[in-house]
Parts: C-alpha cells; sequence; structure tokens
C-alpha cells in the first residue's frame, strides 16, 4: 500500500522525457487528461497487486500507459477487420467491402469540389438524384430510379408518399424484423399509413388480397422475407398476380426486395432468387433495395419504379431528411459502373467472393495451411493445421438458409484457449474474426481479401510467442 504514497504527481509527470514529447506533438491539455487516466489506471492495477515499487517504476508504468492508450486513441474506433468467418455480407463487420473502381471514384469526389447540385452544360443549379438515374434505368429496365440513405429509408418513403393516412395490405407471412431493428409495422406506422394484415402465417393467396380492398386502400406491399423461410405447408402471392390485381383495381404494388441482386448471370446457387431485374419485368410500381447488400456497394436505399411515383417521391419533404451525400452517390455509382462495363463479377469483391470456384477455394485454403504450417514450426503452440471443406453465407440478413460450400483451414492449439486466441486475434489491429467448430478454430477464405493471407500468418504468430501479450 506504500505503493500509493509514492505515486508522481501530474507536474513530475509531466516532466518525463516521453511526455514532453508527446506535448511538443499533441494538444497539452489532451496529453494532461490522458496521464490523468493513466494514473487512474495504474492505482486500480496497484490496488490488484503485492509488488512494491519505486516511484521511478511507477512513473515508467504511468507514462508506458499514457503513450499506448494515446497511440490506441488516436488511431480511431474503426478499423480493419479481417473477415475468416465465410459470412460473405456480415452487418456488424460494415456488408460489403467496395470496389476499387467505387474507391477510386469517391476519392476523387471527395478531395475536390464537383457538379453534386450543378448542371455544367446550363450552368444552373442541378439535382443530387439526376447523377445515378440514368444508370440505374439503363441497368434494370425500370422507368425512374431514386437513392436515399438506406433502403429502411426507401421503405419509409414509399410508404408516405404513396399511402399515408389510407391503408396498405399486406401479407402476414411477410411482417419481418431485419437485423433487430427494421420492421416493417413499426415503418408502416412511422410512415403514418395503416397496416392491413391479411392471410396467415404460412399461407397467402391473392383472394385474400382482393377481399381487403376497400375505398381506404391505397397500396398492395410486398416484402422480400430475406431473413427467414416458412418452408413446408405454404404459400406466398407471387408478384405478377399482385400487380394484375393492383391494375385492375386502379391501385399501386410496392415491393420491398431487400437485397437486390444486379447480376442475373451469376450462378450463385441463387437462381431461385429473384433479381432486380426479375422483379422490374414481374411489374412492380415501386422496387426497393439496399445499396450495400448483394449490389456490392455503399449503404444506400434503391428505388426503382413508375415514373410519376418516383417524382412523388422526390416531392417529398421527407427527402430531403432522407437524401444521401456525395459520397454515397460517388461510391454507388463507381460500383454501377462496373456492372455497367460489364465486369461485376472480376471488380465486385462481393461478386466475386461469392463467384469463386470450389478450386480455387481449395487451392486458396492449402496455401493459406502451408503459410501456417512454416511459421508454426518454430512454435510449438499450434497442434494441428487441416485444409477441409466448410460451409460459407450470403449473410446480410439474406438467404439464411443457404448454405454455400467453400474451403478454410481449421486450426487446433496445444495450450491455449481457443476463446483467448479468439480474444487475442480481435484484439489486434487489423483484428481477425474467425469461425468456431467442435472446439477448433475456422478461418473460411471465401471472405478473405487480397493480403489477407499473410496478415493472418503474423497475427497467429504474435499469438503464439510465449507470454505474447499483444495489446
Ligand atoms: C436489409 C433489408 C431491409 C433494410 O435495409 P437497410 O439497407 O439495412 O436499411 C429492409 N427490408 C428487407 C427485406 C431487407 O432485406
Amino acid at each position: 500500500m506504500k505503493n500509493f504514497r509514492k505515486i508522481p504527481a501530474i507536474d513530475e509527470l509531466l516532466l518525463h522525457e516521453k511526455t514532453v514529447w508527446l506535448i511538443g506533438k499533441y494538444k497539452r491539455e489532451f496529453v494532461v487528461d490522458m496521464l490523468r487516466r493513466a494514473t487512474d489506471e495504474l492505482r486500480r492495477d496497484l490496488s490488484a497487486s503485492p509488488k512494491e515499487c519505486t516511484k521511478e517504476e511507477l512513473m515508467e508504468l504511468i507514462v508506458n500507459k499514457m503513450e499506448k492508450n494515446v497511440a490506441r486513441l488516436l488511431q480511431g474506433t474503426l478499423q480493419k477487420v479481417i473477415n475468416g468467418t465465410g459470412v460473405v455480407l456480415h452487418t456488424n463487420l460494415g456488408r460489403a467491402p467496395l470496389s476499387e473502381g467505387a474507391i477510386n471514384y469517391l476519392q476523387a469526389m471527395a478531395v475536390n469540389y464537383n457538379n453534386l447540385e450543378l448542371d455544367l452544360e446550363q450552368g444552373l443549379r442541378g439535382s443530387r438524384y439526376w447523377h445515378i438515374e440514368d444508370i440505374l434505368t439503363r441497368l434494370t429496365g425500370a422507368e425512374a430510379a431514386l437513392v436515399v440513405n438506406n433502403n429502411a429509408a426507401a421503405v419509409l418513403l414509399g410508404l408516405n408518399t404513396l399511402a399515408k393516412g389510407r391503408e396498405v395490405i399486406v401479407s402476414r407471412g411477410q411482417l419481418v424484423e431485419i437485423g433487430g431493428a427494421f420492421r416493417i409495422p413499426e415503418v408502416m406506422k412511422l410512415s403514418g399509413a395503416q397496416l392491413v394484415e391479411v392471410g396467415t402465417t404460412n399461407r397467402t393467396y391473392i383472394s385474400d388480397f382482393a377481399a381487403a380492398i376497400t375505398e381506404e386502400t391505397a397500396l398492395l406491399f410486398a416484402a422480400h422475407t430475406s431473413n427467414y423461410k416458412i418452408v413446408g405447408f405454404s404459400e406466398e402471392v407471387p408478384m405478377e398476380a399482385l400487380v394484375k390485381l393492383g391494375r385492375e383495381r386502379g391501385m399501386p404494388v410496392m415491393q420491398d426486395l431487400g437485397s437486390g441482386i444486379l447480376c442475373p448471370d451469376a450462378d450463385w446457387g441463387l437462381r431461385e432468387e429473384p433479381s432486380v431485374n426479375d422483379c422490374v419485368k414481374a411489374g412492380a410500381d415501386i422496387i426497393t433495395f439496399s445499396g450495400d447488400k448483394l449490389l456490392g456497394g455503399p449503404q444506400a436505399g434503391i428505388v426503382l419504379g413508375k415514373k410519376s411515383y418516383i417524382e412523388a417521391m422526390k416531392k417529398n419533404q421527407l427527402t430531403r431528411a432522407l437524401r444521401v451525400d456525395k459520397l454515397t452517390i460517388a461510391a454507388l455509382e463507381g460500383t454501377l459502373l462496373e456492372y455497367l462495363s460489364g465486369h461485376p463479377q472480376q471488380n465486385i469483391p462481393v461478386i466475386r467472393m461469392l463467384g469463386s470456384s470450389q478450386d480455387e477455394l481449395q487451392q486458396r485454403a492449402e496455401k493459406l495451411a502451408a503459410l501456417l504450417q512454416a511459421a508454426a514450426k518454430s512454435s510449438g503452440s499450434i497442434r494441428k493445421i487441416l485444409v477441409l471443406e466448410v460451409e460459407d453465407m450470403v449473410g446480410g440478413g439474406a438467404y439464411p438458409t443457404h448454405k454455400i460450400p467453400g474451403w478454410g483451414v481449421e486450426i487446433e492449439f496445444t495450450e491455449l484457449h481457443l476463446s483467448e486466441v479468439a480474444k487475442k486475434l480481435r484484439a489486434m489491429n487489423p483484428a481477425l474474426l474467425t469461425r468456431k467448430q467442435d472446439d477448433k478454430m475456422l478461418i473460411s477464405v471465401r471472405t478473405l481479401l487480397p493480403g489477407d493471407e499473410e496478415i493472418i500468418v503474423e497475427m497467429l504468430a504474435a499469438v503464439q510467442k510465449p507470454g505474447g501479450s499483444i495489446d
């Protein structure tokens, strides 16, 4: 307990050469605050430790703590995470990594002024929504398009514009909740529209919709049940039938597609899922989907549909609150250009990952295993490294029952506890997220990005070092 009396005062700590150096680099108040916090931390450590220290030792401990905390704080809170989970669209990991084309375009627009709302030909004020509309309609066959903050915003805007104060008919089997926060009934309430549920959880027929239409009905609504599947004795109304009913009764049909596939030729075993183009062909008046799910772009809500409805949505005051900024527009346009140029499979990371062949994945897993094996030779803490087939997933609240066969590396440790290793790997920068299977660590190679393999080898080597505390 004598330690406490020896803790140096802030004035003394300020004379330490490391502190002096940091004050030369950053704001003095910031460094003083960090010293205070480090001193508090040391007090906590000391109360748990019986070891007696000299005043000089305590000073070193505080200054080193402070230095480490400063470095950690100034690296920012967002950091790179290597995705070894095999879940391609992981909402916790920021969903889709962007293509190089999107990044280059984004960067050029971010560091410069641009024509976000300027019509360069006329020299007059323009619209930010003009930029992506042409390319979206070209790629999808839709009549008009609009982009807002995210798909939740797109659904809210669509409902508010087309059905505020009136009724919207939805199948009970489609009252979905996505990611814990997006619930169709709640969004409906917020939009000012009134939900009319028809059918049952597992079966809804077109006759249920027809029977529920009244004077008050403004809209027929369908949501893609992208994060769960009702299997067995179930029936949903096909979009074509809903569109036909809407036309007969003179009311629009809106479809919340969720994860929009814009790559209709790709064979990921997702053929049974409707692509954006299929939905446009089926004739829904308004279709919404996310920019950062299977499209592989930035967070955005894409609205496609009939010109008159899109124009009404653009005029809605809500659009001002839900509008996208130049960075989103740039990243989205950059992504869409990859589709327009015809090479999304090569250039968009998410599409590339989903399209990787079994052979390619196996080779990559073997290469990773070989690199790990070579690095593990010097340490005794890895018992076994195995290349094996794994089951990957699309993720992002999409296709929950759909497993994609992939390849990965399984690592078995000798002394280290698996959860301890996983924790250490998460504490590094970049961090590594892995999967656990039968008490072994599993790294799926599908979701690794170029260069990740080498970093993983270094990370695992650092974890294995005896007493290798790496934080
Ligand atoms: C993901 C999803 C949403 C929410 O989209 P965000 O872009 O995350 O706002 C809404 N509806 C469906 C069907 C979805 O799959």
